[in-house]
């Protein structure tokens, strides 16, 4: 697959999810299927069509709520810019114009800046933290909280793990090698490196490649190994490299409106949020599993120079981070309790990780 048709998304991936939810069906099945829906919901979603991880995730979604309610339920999903542009998301659920929309809670830190907590922050927790934070200490309770003012009801819905740093044509030895350096980074992870003396550059995912290419950018990041190969950048960048400090495991999120949402039977209820339960391990174990994948692609086919921050790089990082986020902790009160809860947590969680994975991976690096 190409550029030009992964930014379409291909008929070959439609296919592939065609053939996979091929089943052979007996007659109550349909026989349930044509039973009418009782409630024919909107989902609008921040993602192009068919999008690969991101986009499948949402007609998977859809299909879990149509099975478990028995066909109950109908969810049909536009991709971004079919029914609305994708940052209009947030606003169109939350006037009910859809019911619903996959998105990540970054996105919209112009409506409060701190909830790109609830995505990801530079140097912040992984997606298995941030699952232990939102399922199992109190961030999903702050973040419903958040959102009720905006008629809406967040769920975690899917995560991209560790992110890569991005592609670079230019080496990253030093960090004031990012001295002038313009790079494609949006969000806090652009005041991170401006703070460095580099120039963050917003260019949307269709102009990044052409952008990289012509020089108008020296760097950019993406997503990781899977999403970054079907972009391309391989192909113009020289150097690819490592971790993604800035995005260490990106929570997804699906917001419904929270009037349809109370108006629903509890079983239906029960049903949605089970099914972004499932969407949110799907997703997670997708990623992992695509960017193994095509890590070793990069590598062994295509001759990817491949390369890791020195630590000289990520201290400054993330001191220059700290910074940023301390910033943006203490800009009001509802701010200041989400970033304590996050803070909190992740110290905590820390804690436990040097006496669990930390010395494992430590021990399996040694064994290799
Ligand atoms: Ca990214």
């Amino acid at each position: 697959m190409n550029r030009e048709t992964f930014l379409k998304s291909s008929a070959a991936l439609a296919l592939g999810s065609v053939a996979i939810s091929c089943r052979s069906e007996n007659t109550t099945v349909t026989e349930n299927k044509k039973k009418k829906a009782a409630f024919k919901w909107k989902m609008v979603t921040t993602w192009p069509p068919n999008f690969p991880v991101l986009g499948e995730g949402c007609a998977l979604f859809a299909q879990w709520v149509n099975e478990m309610s028995n066909r109950e339920m109908e969810i049909k999903i536009y991709g971004s810019g079919e029914l609305i542009p994708a940052l209009e998301c947030f606003d169109a659920v939350s006037a009910g114009a859809a019911e619903l929309a996959s998105g990540a809670a970054y996105y919209w830190s112009g409506k409060n800046e701190a909830f790109p907590f609830f995505t990801t922050i530079p140097f912040g927790m992984n997606a298995q933290q941030m699952n232990a934070w939102l399922y199992a200490g109190g961030g999903h309770e702050l973040w419903k909280e958040a959102y009720a003012k905006y008629n809406l009801v967040p769920f975690p819905a899917g995560n991209t793990g560790m992110q890569m740093a991005g592609w670079f044509n230019k080496e990253i030895n030093t960090l004031s090698d990012f001295a002038g350096l313009k790079m494609r980074i949006p969000g806090l992870g652009g005041n991170v490196i401006a703070k460095a003396g580099a120039t963050p550059v917003l260019s949307s995912g269709s102009e990044i490649y052409t952008n990289l290419e012509r020089g108008v950018i020296d760097a950019t990041e993406w997503i990781g190994p899977y999403h970054d190969y079907l972009m391309g950048f391989h192909k113009i960048a020289k150097y690819y490299y490592a971790p993604g400090w800035h995005e260490t495991g990106s929570v997804l999120e699906l917001i419904i409106n929270k009037k349809a949402f109370d108006n629903l039977p509890l079983h239906l209820q029960t049903i949605l949020e089970s099914a972004a339960a499932r969407f949110n391990v799907w997703c997670l174990s997708t990623f992992e599993a695509k960017n193994n994948e095509y890590l070793i692609k990069l590598v062994e086919e295509e001759k990817v120079d491949v390369r890791s921050f020195s630590t000289e790089v990520l201290d400054g990082l993330r001191n220059f981070s700290a910074q940023t986020i301390e910033e943006l902790g203490n800009k009001n009160v509802e701010n200041q309790k989400i970033f304590r809860s996050y803070m909190e947590f992740m110290e905590g969680i820390r804690n436990w990780s040097t006496f669990s994975e930390k010395l494992y991976y430590k021990d399996i690096s040694k064994t290799k």
